[in-house]
């Protein structure tokens, strides 16, 4: 058997183990070590069987913590391989949590930023101009191509496993991972596959594992990025005082609000964008010196704190300095938040300049994460969000949803298995609903589908 997903049934915290038969002897590489997200049935993840079953380098698809999380539970040495700008996201974040008072358990994610910094650990992926370089390992020849994620630096893996029962000597797996067709890199999925991937139908693909977020989701609305951009836009000139909540990972979104508040002006001084914390400015310094150098849409240039709110500013266009307050009063902002108490103080300071008859309108928030944390009854409901969102309503605050989700629309997923056309075998994973696949738009190719009572899917 050549593929084993676990904990495929549910959204996040999935691992898929590839084994080949090398020279007589049986080689695994893992894609993925994550933990189940917050809401999912699961109390407490499985153990994969290091010892018994043991795998010879573990791939990471992106830096989403149901993909990454269990990252120091994996045996010492054992290869590590992610994206350049993936492994430096998870780094600052690991360095921010390890340098927090505020975390109890600051020690182990010290430890994990530690590995993340290792090279003796971490590969990385290395673009060469057109794609990125195949990695080879005894039994498996590995081809890493970009997809577009809610996550920047996000992957799927083509995978050929030696099997000499195959007519060319190789079992062909295309792993999705998390993926979607509506950011602004999505559109080439689909010729992605069609020249590098099938190389135009001269190589034959033998299974597809292929996530199904969205199959549970079918009546969320779906903005591509640009569309979501235009939107915030729009309501960004109606309202100069907006603080949004969105994760500091979903780089296109940030990327979406940023260019929106640019969009809606604020002259002479222009709509910046400031943040809650020195991590959070430098995740989007990160972004600016990475994705920024391939499109602008991702150079975040006017960014500032949040805490400085008192320290003085002054450019050429103003004749005397102004605190940074006073600038955000005059002409607006766009201020990233989280629903957190030291967060809400910056709210009300808005509110009383409101009060005071400083600001004309009131401060509004953008929120910009899945629905679902904060939909009360929700299984994954963030009750301290629900909580802060309701605070903020009962002061008179309008709360604005404004999201995109970072996974495939159902017809996205049709688009992808008949671009792929696979030969033997489509096993759906990170989904709820793998029947539904049985509904896609794909015609016999529905034939192919693996329920997810056969053996490959391993019951925890
Ligand atoms: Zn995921």
């Amino acid at each position: 058997m050549h593929i084993q997903i676990f904990q495929g049934n549910q959204i996040g915290g999935c691992v898929t183990v590839i084994s080949a038969v090398h020279n007589g002897k049986t080689h695994r590489i893992m894609i993925d070590y994550g933990a189940s997200l917050p809401g999912s049935e699961v109390e407490e993840d499985f153990r994969y069987p290091w010892e018994d079953e043991p795998v010879d380098a573990v791939f990471f698809t992106h830096y989403h913590g149901d993909h990454t999380g269990r990252i120091m539970e994996i045996p010492s040495g054992v290869p590590l391989y992610m994206g350049s700008v993936a492994r430096k996201v998870m780094t600052n974040i690991q360095e921010a949590l390890g340098n927090s008072e505020r975390i109890s358990d600051a020690d182990v994610h010290k430890r994990e930023a530690e590995l993340l910094k290792d090279d003796t650990r971490v590969n990385e992926f290395i673009y060469n101009g057109s794609c990125y370089d195949a990695v080879d390992l005894p039994g498996f020849h590995i081809e890493p191509y970009m997809v577009d994620h809610s996550a920047y630096d996000a992957y799927m893996f083509l995978v050929e496993a030696e099997d000499e029962a195959c007519e060319d000597g190789y079992y062909r797996i295309l792993h999705t991972g998390d993926f979607r067709g509506h950011g602004r890199r999505g559109q080439k999925m689909l010729t992605l596959i069609e020249a590098y991937v099938r190389r135009f139908g001269e190589r034959t693909i033998d299974a597809l594992v292929i996530e199904g977020t969205m199959m549970s989701r079918p009546k969320e609305k779906v903005l591509t990025e640009p569309q979501m951009q235009m939107e915030a836009a729009k309501y960004l000139k109606d309202h100069m005082y907006a603080f949004l909540i969105c994760s500091s990972t979903n780089v296109d979104s940030l990327a979406s609000f940023y260019q929106a508040a640019q969009m809606a002006g604020g002259r002479p001084y222009g709509r910046w964008m400031y943040v809650y914390s020195n991590y959070f400015r430098e995740q989007l310094r990160l972004y600016t010196k990475t994705a920024g150098t391939f499109s602008t849409v991702y150079r975040f240039g006017k960014v500032g704190l949040l805490k400085e709110m008192g320290v003085a500013r002054k450019n050429d266009r103003m004749e005397t300095a102004m605190t940074q307050q006073e600038l955000m009063e005059r002409f607006g902002f766009l201020a990233v938040i989280k629903p957190a108490d030291f967060c809400e103080e910056y709210i009300d300071m808005f509110m009383e300049a409101y009060h005071a008859g400083r600001i004309k309108q009131k401060p509004v928030i953008i929120y910009s994460m899945w629905e679902g944390y904060i939909e009360p009854g929700n299984k994954a409901e963030n009750k301290e969000w629900t909580e802060f969102l309701s605070r903020q309503e009962q002061k008179g605050i309008k709360v604005e949803r404004m999201h995109t989700s970072g996974h495939a629309t159902p017809r996205m997923l049709a688009d992808v298995i008949k671009a792929v056309d696979p030969a033997d075998a489509i096993y759906p994973m990170h989904t709820e609903c793998a029947d539904d696949f049985q509904n896609l738009d794909i015609g016999n190719l529905r034939n192919r589908i693996v329920p997810q009572d056969d053996g490959s899917y391993v019951k925890i």
